[in-house]
């Protein structure tokens, strides 16, 4: 049985839940992206701030560091200058100590202040007036400068003090020149030694936060100082094989952002190099530290915006489910408009919708255009032999019998009223619309109907079909079915004629 639903007049079946639930995701996307662009600039601005302090204090390192340095040198250079005066040869060995030592005093930190031959020998102490017999010619220092004459000022590895004194078994390292003749012959080595815990002292004043580490590295690799120490006993260990610290050596000066080898933890690196010296300062601040606050932050905010995106989602959500609802009940509310209560076929005014819409289309395709006029013959006399209740049943019957003869979806079974019938045969031919009025005829006379009944309902059967030679309007195709309805009732009912 063929109910053609009516069309909706908006267009838009099933289309504004999508819309709103894609407006809904779009923007729920860009409040993400928006939230997370805004959440990496600020990680950003927090990392770069946290680098400019890092910066603020390796500088700081740097400059006490070059001037410690500095003075050492100058101690060194005075050192050399006055063994080389021959005028100091001849006066007593205290003057002789007074004026060799004279500028070490303001060295801080300071160990012993030596002056060695050209065999490494002990030539003067700055600890004594006499010197201890010994020789250092196996040192590193002074084979660099026996072996290289424009070393400058050499800093040598850490070493551990082995003088018998309160300083013994510390950590030292020394600054040593090399002292040449005026033909730049090797005369011998001029050597400071300066206590490690110079640089724990300076970086007691420094707060680089809980989770912060200073270190101070050589040029090899070699560890000089840090502050909290990682492992146990790290100083004059290589960590030239970390990668960390292969990336600070190679680039000198900068920062960047990097796990650490040994705890695992982030730190932020930025490290410096101290003037020409072969030392680079490393501040490496937590990351836990640095980056608190914006975690904070970024908690709260990232909360704050899933909760109003799932709102907005939920809130779209029960609006699709409303607008969903709206349109079934629509759809419901249509179908309901176009049906017949009684029989479940199309009423009189989707007939009449249909007739139209299919005659305007049969006149820009051309294709012929057929209709049914079927009415139930005597069924007054029906009514009155088996009460109106089996009449209505017998209607039902008939709609059903006719829907199951048309069976293509473009066509329309339609009650026009009372028992009566119309059906619409788009695109179908006289003879074409002749069989199906023949099936229908035929299926209804074969119906079984109850015992007793006298004479079985049979339908009488109306044709008009418009076709481009006949070219008739369709009040005349509507006259033309019913002519042809009459003219089956006249002659003797229970069949099909054929209209003009
Ligand atoms: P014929 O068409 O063969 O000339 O005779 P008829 O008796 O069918 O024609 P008529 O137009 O005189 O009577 C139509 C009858 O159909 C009148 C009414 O009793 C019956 N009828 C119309 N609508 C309904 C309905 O909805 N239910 C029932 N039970 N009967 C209906
Ligand atoms: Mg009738
Ligand atoms: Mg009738």
């Amino acid at each position: 049985m063929t109910v053609r639903r009516p069309s909706n007049p908006s267009g838009t079946t099933g289309r504004p839940e999508i819309l709103a639930m894609l407006g809904s995701c779009l923007t729920v996307i860009a409040i993400i992206a928006i939230v997370t662009f805004l959440l990496i600039r600020e990680h950003a601005g927090t990392q770069q701030a946290a680098t400019r302090g890092a910066t603020t204090i390796a500088q700081l390192i740097d400059a006490d560091v070059l001037r410690t340095v500095e003075l050492y040198d100058l101690t060194l250079q005075g050192l050399i200058a006055a063994s080389q005066r021959d005028d100091l040869k001849q006066v007593s060995p205290q003057i002789r100590h007074l004026a060799l030592f004279d500028r070490s005093t303001t060295a801080r930190f300071k160990g012993d202040i030596l002056l060695l031959d050209a065999h490494g020998k002990v030539l003067a102490d700055s600890s004594r007036i006499d010197p201890l017999p010994a020789n250092f010619a196996d040192r590193d220092d002074f084979l660099a400068h026996a072996t290289h004459p424009d070393s400058g000022m050499f800093i040598s590895k850490p070493f551990k003090s082995r003088c018998e004194c309160e300083d013994n078994g510390r950590w030292r390292i020394s600054f040593s020149r090399r002292i040449s003749s005026s033909s730049g012959e090797f005369l011998g080595v001029a050597t400071a030694s300066m206590r490690l815990g110079y640089f724990d002292q300076l970086f007691k004043s420094l707060d680089i936060g809980e989770g912060g580490i200073l270190s101070i590295i050589s040029d090899d690799g070699v560890l000089l100082a840090q502050k909290p120490h990682l492992e146990t006993d790290p100083i004059g260990r290589s960590f030239a094989d970390r990668p960390n610290v292969q990336r600070i050596l190679r680039e000198r000066n900068g920062s960047f952002d990097s796990t650490s080898s040994i705890d695992q933890q982030q730190r932020l690196y930025t490290f410096s190099r101290v003037g020409n010296l072969p030392l680079t300062v490393i501040v490496a601040l937590s990351g836990n530290d640095v980056f608190a606050a914006w975690k904070r932050t970024a908690l709260v905010i990232s909360g704050a915006t899933g909760v109003l995106c799932i709102g907005l989602l939920w809130l779209t959500g029960l609006l699709c489910r409303e607008l969903r609802l709206r349109h079934l009940a629509e759809q419901e509310l249509a179908q309901l408009a176009a049906t017949d209560a009684l029989t479940g076929v199309a009423n009189r005014r989707m007939l009449d919708q249909t007739l139209r819409h299919e005659w305007f289309r049969a006149q820009r395709s051309g294709k012929p255009l057929s209709l049914l006029m079927i009415d139930a013959d005597h069924f007054k006399a029906f009514n009155d032999q088996h009460g109106h209740q089996a009449g209505d049943d017998a209607l039902r019957v008939l709609a059903k019998v006719i829907g199951e003869n048309v069976r293509r979806p473009a066509d329309l079974v339609a009650r026009y009223g009372g028992e009566e019938f119309s059906v619409v045969l788009a695109e179908t031919d006289s003879a074409g619309a002749h069989q199906i009025a023949e099936h229908i005829r035929q299926a209804v006379e074969l119906l079984p109907f109850e015992a007793g009944v006298a004479a079985p309902v049979t339908v009488s059967i109306g044709i008009s079909t418009w076709t481009t030679a006949t070219n008739g309007s369709l009040e005349q195709l509507l006259f033309a079915a019913d002519k042809a309805l009459y003219k089956a009732k006249d002659s003797g009912r229970n069949r099909v004629v054929v209209g003009l």
